[in-house]
């Protein structure tokens, strides 16, 4: 029987769908469309390429309205793994693209152009399948990773956030239980959202939740239609009660005036929350500001205010990311000083904080 569930409505509130026919051959597909019987379904070749979202320009000042309002279901074509090394070993087949949220500086926004909506993707067996496949070749980790000293680390949620995403279907139910079973590894996934749903999900300790922070002001310009930092920070022990790992993702770290004095109050409040159990287990990535032209132009069309933090050329230089594209990052003779400020406060504040990584 499909559960009709209550979608908080400032965030979500499905009006119409956009989707691939194929997705109505798939379980999960059929469950979703029944879940939101009465919005308007049209049917698209592809998830990817639905010129009146992605490519119109004119969506800029409707951006908040199309992600509350519009959904897109498809069936996800490459189920490859690949390695990483940073947040995990292996980077899984997202579960969907695009976000209900509009964080100003979203990289997801970046490739996506002018409205990227949530697109989720039905043929959620065989992303299980193809993570299990790939799990039971590697055996036992022979040697402890930046990741994990144990298990095999997969990461979830590099398109999307996953915690929204449960919102409108239950793949992250069925990958938080798949971990569950899988004796050699575990999921992780960054969230700036608390959706108390996942509380139920009994994870036992095999998916890795990372809340991002940020000081709560700045998150109130840049941080568009999360949960207030106070209340990711106030969930973090029941996650941990639930059976969650939870670390923490400081990123994106932007710097203005006064930003290492906002970090110290916001280090406070994580020190004056957490419960010793949850301390125990904590860990964190650092990770500053990226930035790219491209989305810089979007911005200034739906979000200036927030541009006046993120784009400082005065401060910032060129950088071609992993993947080829052209970003900005602080410049590097600057940036080796914000780091080690960074991880100096930290280490002083919160001193039961692992930090990962930072850059
Ligand atoms: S929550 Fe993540 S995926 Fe969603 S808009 Fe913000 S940065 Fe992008």
């Amino acid at each position: 029987m499909t559960v009709q569930r209550t979608l908080p409505g400032n965030l979500l509130d499905i009006r119409t769908i956009y989707h691939e026919p194929a997705i109505i051959e798939h379980e999960r597909g059929r469950e979703i469309l029944d879940r939101f019987p009465e919005v308007e379904r049209i049917v698209v070749p592809s998830h990817w390429n639905i010129p009146e979202l992605h490519g119109n320009e004119e969506l800029v000042t409707a951006w908040n309205t199309v992600k509350r309002t519009v959904l897109v279901l498809g069936v996800k074509k490459g189920l490859g793994i690949k390695s990483f090394y940073r947040s995990a070993d292996f980077i899984a087949p997202s579960t969907a693209n695009g976000c209900a949220m509009a964080c100003a500086y979203c990289y997801v926004g970046r490739r996506k152009g002018s409205a990227n909506p949530i697109s989720a993707f039905v043929n959620i067996e065989q992303i299980l399948a193809a993570i299990e496949r790939h799990a039971s070749h590697q055996g036992l980790k022979p040697a402890p990773t930046q990741p994990d000293p144990e298990l095999w680390v997969y990461e979830l949620g590099t398109n999307s956030d996953l915690s929204v995403d449960a919102l409108v279907s239950d793949n992250v139910r069925d990958l938080v239980g798949l971990f569950q079973e899988l004796p050699n590894a575990k999921a992780t996934f960054a969230t700036k959202y608390v959706n108390p749903e996942l509380l139920g999900f009994d994870p036992q300790g095999k998916t890795r939740l990372r809340f991002s922070l940020m000081p709560p002001g700045v998150a109130k310009i840049v941080d568009v239609r999360t949960s207030p930092v106070t209340e990711r920070v106030r969930a973090i022990d029941e996650f941990v009660r639930a059976g969650y790992e939870v670390n923490l993702n400081f990123g994106p770290i932007i710097v203005y005036d006064g930003w290492l004095e906002e970090y110290a109050e916001l280090f406070d409040l994580i020190d004056d929350t957490l419960s010793p159990v949850s301390r125990a287990q904590l860990a964190t990535e650092v990770i500053f500001l990226t930035h790219n032209e491209q989305l810089h132009e979007l911005n200034l069309k739906w979000h200036p205010k927030a541009e006046t933090l993120l784009w400082r050329p005065e401060l910032q230089e060129a950088k071609t990311s992993g993947t080829g594209g052209q970003n900005l990052r602080y410049r590097m003779e600057i940036k080796r000083g914000l780091v080690r400020d960074f991880r100096a406060l930290l280490s002083r504040r919160l001193p039961y904080c692992r930090i990962r990584y930072a850059f």
